[in-house]
């Protein structure tokens, strides 16, 4: 049981998978608007999976890539997570 949260091209899109919810979640965003239902789409499924492998292992290895949008930019450590300038003032 997870809930996972993406973000892509900065804030333009957003994958949301949750099952732990009764009535799982599994969604794409655009601007923030519901953009794409993505129930039984094993291809983005493993993709966020794979993104999210893949952003622990730079954090492990302190690369900066924004834990939040995603992006490579100036990032601050914030706990576990580094955050980008933006992110950080949300
Ligand atoms: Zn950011």
């Amino acid at each position: 049981m997870a809930k996972i949260e993406q973000n892509f091209a900065g804030k333009k899109y957003t994958v949301i998978f949750d099952d732990t919810v009764d009535d799982l979640q599994f969604k794409a965003l655009r601007y923030g608007t519901d953009w794409r239902d993505l129930c039984g789409d094993g291809l983005i499924l493993a993709m966020l999976h794979r993104v999210e492998e893949l952003q622990e292992m730079l954090a492990d290895r302190d690369v900066p890539v924004c834990s939040r949008c995603g992006e490579m930019r100036e990032t601050k450590r914030v706990g576990q997570l580094f955050y980008c300038s933006t992110c950080r003032e949300e």
